[in-house]
């Protein structure tokens, strides 16, 4: 979502990333904090005592989100849930799990542990910002600290407004699954309210807009539409993930497929492969054992009078872990990672042996077939 992302540091064995999009925020949050925030709250200092100020209340943010984050990651890893990376942007973090809760008491706990996290960190500002001025330090030091402290109660009153995917969404899907016993309904009614709660607050920065406030009308009105998109493309995800939930790779994959003796000259590969069937790239197989893949790229690498010389093995694409996919692997976690590395075909593998193809043509049109049939 949104662009490019680029990796920062580890911490507790989560990937930390930032989105391109955050160092807008972080270049946003320090102007306003330097221009306009600590000048008006503590007036007569010095431009670079504001920058400072603004630049640690800035680092401080990047921290409170990263907490936050953390908090709903350690609790997801703590019930089995694996957590490979958080990634900042622009409207805050996001922890990036691979599958969804399997039961409400879990998404309950994953959920809350972020807006408490929040909540505890703000009284921990607050509480430096009281013991900074009892030890004598200046006003406005305190002051950064007391910011920390109101960002961190604002952070989690707004997670726990209950629209989906905020985390209040969350807390309030958990309470609807444990209720009736039905996920889809439960997301439904969490999602309907994110997407109201993402109209109003559109309708809200409009307002603003209409009436000169322009700088926090577009704030408020890209925020709604952000939560607004999340919240449909939340649901749609959890759609996804349900109808193929408990299928295999192996499900979907076409067995049998064809492939190119690792043997064959490139020469061979052109006339007998490349001419006659209407794929990109064909698995190299020595046996029953996968070896890489061939295309059109590695054919061109070859110098047209070596063609009838060289051999396939020789020319093709090593098997890499990229273009392979085990055939117990699941269904939706097969489907995520062919929309991440944005592949439409991975070779089936069972240990060495290929045993089929996995297209994601395939898989998409079975998504289609069966919405078709059982409409939500
Ligand atoms: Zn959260």
């Amino acid at each position: 979502m949104f662009g490019e992302s680029f990796s920062l540091f580890r911490v507790l064995g989560f990937e930390i990333r930032a989105n391109v999009t955050w160092l807008f925020l972080a270049l946003l949050v320090t102007w306003s904090l330097a221009a306009g925030f600590f000048p008006f709250v503590y007036p007569d200092l010095t431009p670079l005592t504001y920058w400072t100020m603004a630049l640690v209340g800035m680092l401080g943010l990047f921290f409170s989100l990263l907490f936050h984050e953390l908090s709903h990651s350690v609790v997801a890893r703590a019930h089995g849930l694996p957590v490979h990376r958080i990634t900042l942007f622009l409207f805050g973090g996001a922890a990036e799990m691979e599958s969804e809760p399997e039961e409400p008491r879990v998404e309950f706990r994953m959920a809350i542990a972020g807006p408490i996290a929040s909540v505890v960190l703000g009284v921990a500002f607050y509480l430096l910002a009281v013991a900074m001025a009892t030890v004598g330090l200046p006003e406005h030091v305190a002051g950064v600290a007391r910011y920390l402290g109101f960002i961190n109660i604002l952070l989690a009153i707004f997670n726990m407004v209950p629209g989906f995917p905020l985390d209040g969404g969350r807390v309030l899907r958990a309470a609807l699954w444990q209720l009736k016993g039905d996920i889809r309904w439960a997301t439904r009614w969490a999602t309907r309210m994110g997407q109201g709660f993402g109209l109003l607050l559109v309708a809200l920065g409009f307002a603003n807009f209409i009436a000169g406030n322009f700088v926090g009308g577009m704030w408020w009105f890209l925020i709604g539409l952000f939560v607004q998109a999340a919240a449909t493309a939340s649901y749609s995800q959890l759609l996804t993930q349900q109808a193929l939930a408990g299928r295999t790779v192996r499900r979907f994959m076409t067995a049998d497929p064809v492939t190119v003796p690792a043997d064959a000259t490139v020469e061979e590969f052109v006339e007998e492969f490349l001419y006659h069937h209407n794929f990109d790239r064909f698995p190299v197989v020595r046996g029953e054992r996968l070896v890489g893949s061939i295309g059109l790229s590695e054919v061109r690498d070859v110098p047209r009078e070596e063609r009838d010389r060289t051999r396939v093995e020789d020319a093709c694409e090593e098997r890499i872990k990229e273009n392979t996919i085990e055939a117990d692997m699941k269904a939706d976690e097969a489907l995520n990672r062919m929309q991440q590395s944005r592949t439409g075909r991975l070779m089936v593998t069972e240990g060495d042996r290929l045993v089929g193809m996995l297209v994601l043509k395939d898989l998409l049109r079975y998504l289609d077939v069966r919405s078709e049939l059982e409409p939500d």
